[in-house]
């Protein structure tokens, strides 16, 4: 058996196994294309100074997804010069290597038109052919020579950052000191995306939820709290921070940067041994901020997986037409369920320090595409048709939605919930067969809620609504706090950071602002005239709402939007200035907006002075990341108009959605 090569002065036979060199070409190209497509995302990434939606492990995955994808796709054409073993197809094979591999490269950088692409792609692909045509041998030794090297650079950077992390995870433990003899572990739990009437013990249309029923029963259950935005990251990073989201860096492209100290990093400083185990790998995962002060963090995994999600084709493949969905692939590849989270965690439990633990977990079953296991109202699988409406869910015009296909989703995303609880059951089990209930305070909570129609309004991070800023939040501790109590005194998930360290830390400690919770549950607060903080929620608009079209028609589309709570009266003002009020002791999915009665004009005009009043006591804030002028305190007239909702724009035709938890 025999190849033959041309080089230079004619054709030579080249013996087997030397044309397995065919099959060696297409790894090299795999790597080579792999690595130069991880300097594109690191270039981009560089200049555009927002956080990469990955994580640092792309610099050895990108390469290797390609490698292992150029190397399969090479496997026929081995088959092929084993059958002619006289067709001279090198130069041929590194032509269309050439041509696809460039067409990946420059599509990653996202800053081309398309045409160009196609043209530069194939320049590059025929300067290759003829090259590789005019000097086979020079270039086979070339391949020969780099491929072990290209391999080794790989693998370097997969061991620099297992290495880096495990040196920074044993340095942070090193270096804590001794903690209080009688501190609490403290546990965050964070279920995603999980409004407050989705759960039975909030609402009587809620989903059945018996363990988050039981372990509200057991502690305290705010039956009125609301997150301070509407979707995920500036949300958490004012849990963290116990500040308020204008007053944060973290937003749709930017992340939380180190200007405020956060709550594990308190927590830490007091000798406690931090972890987090985040779903959401979005808006939660390292690049955005949220991990620093954890000394051991969880985001992306490291799975087959999580590879081919690196892949460029498998990207291309996932977006086409039904993608993977024909193959049984509804969901996003790499994405972490709840069990694994729960799984992950009770596996850190077993091997964490021997000192007490903060520990956040982020749960994002109840995000979308809702896909539960089983349709929990009729105990029935989800057909092929109904994963694909749910896979597609997110992408749809909201003007269109049948009332047919919003029940069906909020069936999936109420069937999704109920799951959750289940998650919720074994988590707590775990902590009990570990002899950890007792001395842990847990804390159970939503980062925003989902509107499902709302004011004609889906998804959520594009209003102020009831359905999208209400949470479930529920403490318990047993033994140390009172068991039993539902409080429908107002509370802002701004002022968990400060309950946590009120509740963990003696004495108390006031490093992150807010007031404790406490004050909700007690008659005596612990500092003589504290109250909780004002509610008070902000939410800036989408980068890109034209690819989302929940996004594109939802209010928050126009610019920043705030919210704020006065007394009972809640109200809403869009970047147009126009206002909504809403009685918060009717405050419920879809309650009428009570602006346009005259009989409620005073209360309106007195509560938008209240909000004036709130942001004229901050500095003038950052410029919103997309772009948005935000409006600078101290320049809002009071003169508000009223509204019931803004018009609806017209559908676009050339929507193209961009898939991510938020
Ligand atoms: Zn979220």
């Amino acid at each position: 058996m025999s190849f033959q090569t041309r080089d230079g002065a004619g054709w030579q036979s080249v013996s087997w196994p030397e044309g397995l060199n065919y099959l060696l070409c297409f790894l090299w190209f795999g790597l080579v294309i792999g690595i130069a497509e991880a300097l594109v995302v690191l270039a981009v990434g560089l200049s555009q100074g927002h956080f990469l939606f990955t994580s640092d492990h792309f610099s050895w995955m990108i390469p290797l997804a390609e490698a292992v994808s150029y190397f399969v796709a090479g496997i026929p054409f081995l088959l092929l010069a084993w059958v002619f073993p006289r067709h001279k197809f090198l130069f041929i094979v590194a032509g269309v290597l050439g041509f696809f591999g460039t067409l990946s490269v420059l599509s990653m950088s996202g800053k081309l038109i398309w045409w160009s692409i196609y043209i530069l792609s194939a320049g590059i692909a025929l300067r290759a052919a003829w090259t590789v045509r005019q000097h086979p041998n020079g270039f086979l030794r070339l391949v020969r020579w780099s491929t072990p090297g290209l391999i080794v650079v790989v693998a370097l950077c997969a061991a620099g950052i297992y290495g880096r992390r495990a040196c920074r995870e044993h340095h942070a433990l090193s270096q804590l000191r001794q903690a209080a003899a009688d501190a609490p572990n403290v546990l965050l739990i964070v279920l995603d995306t999980v409004r407050a009437d989705a759960l039975s013990n909030y609402s009587e249309s809620g989903v059945d939820t018996p363990n988050m029923t039981r372990f509200g029963e057991e502690g305290i259950v705010f039956e009125k709290a609301l997150s301070t935005c509407s979707w995920t990251l500036p949300s958490h990073a004012s849990m963290f921070t116990g500040r308020y989201p204008h007053e944060l860096s973290a937003d749709w492209n930017s992340a939380l940067d180190e200007r405020y100290p956060t709550l594990a990093e308190v927590l830490g400083r007091q000798g406690y041994a931090t972890a987090g185990f985040v779903a959401n790998l979005n808006y939660c995962s390292r690049p955005t901020g949220l991990a620093r002060g954890f000394a051991h963090y969880e985001d992306y995994l490291v799975s087959v997986r999580e590879v081919a999600r690196h892949c460029y084709w498998v990207n291309v493949l996932m977006k086409g037409s039904n993608g993977l969905a024909r193959a049984g692939l509804y969901d996003s590849l790499g994405r972490k369920t709840g069990e694994q989270i729960t799984q992950d965690f009770a596996r850190w439990l077993d091997r964490r320090p021997d000192r007490p633990f903060f520990a956040f977990l982020n749960y994002l079953d109840a995000h979308d595409p809702y896909l539960p296991e089983k349709l929990s109202t009729e105990n029935r699988d989800l057909t092929h048709k109904e994963k694909l409406a749910m896979k597609y869910w997110r992408d749809q015009d909201p003007t269109r939605i049948s009332d047919e296909y919003r029940r069906f989703a909020r069936a999936c995303y109420d069937s999704k919930i109920r799951d959750l609880d289940g998650q919720i059951g074994r988590l707590l089990e775990h902590l009990e067969q570990r002899g950890l209930r007792e001395n842990t305070l847990v804390i159970i909570t939503s980062d925003h809620g989902e509107h499902f129609g709302e004011h004609g309004v889906y998804y959520h991070g594009n209003t102020l609504y009831e359905s999208a800023v209400h949470v479930p939040l529920m403490i318990s501790w047993p033994g140390r706090l009172p068991t039993g109590i539902r409080t429908e005194v107002p509370v802002s998930l701004r002022d968990l950071a400060a309950t946590i360290l009120d509740l963990a830390l003696e004495p108390r400690s006031t490093e992150l602002p807010g007031n404790s919770l406490q004050l909700a549950w007690q008659d005596t607060p612990a500092i003589p005239g504290t109250q909780p903080s004002k509610l008070f929620c902000t939410v800036t608009p989408h980068p890109a709402p034209e690819r989302l079209p929940m996004q594109k028609y939802a209010p928050a589309a126009k610019g920043t939007m705030y919210s704020i709570l006065d007394g009972q009266d809640y109200v809403i003002r869009e970047a147009d200035d126009r206002v909504e009020l809403f009685d918060f002791q009717k405050f419920s999915a879809g309650a009428s907006n009570l602006a346009d009665n005259e009989v409620f004009r005073g209360r309106l005009e007195r509560t938008v002075r209240e909000l004036d009043r709130f942001l004229d006591a901050f500095p003038a804030w950052k410029e919103s990341s997309s772009g948005t002028s935000t409006r600078q305190a101290g320049n809002v007239s009071s003169d508000r108009r009223r509204i019931t909702r803004g018009d609806t724009p017209a559908h676009a035709d050339d929507l193209q959605p961009r898939r991510s938890a938020q």
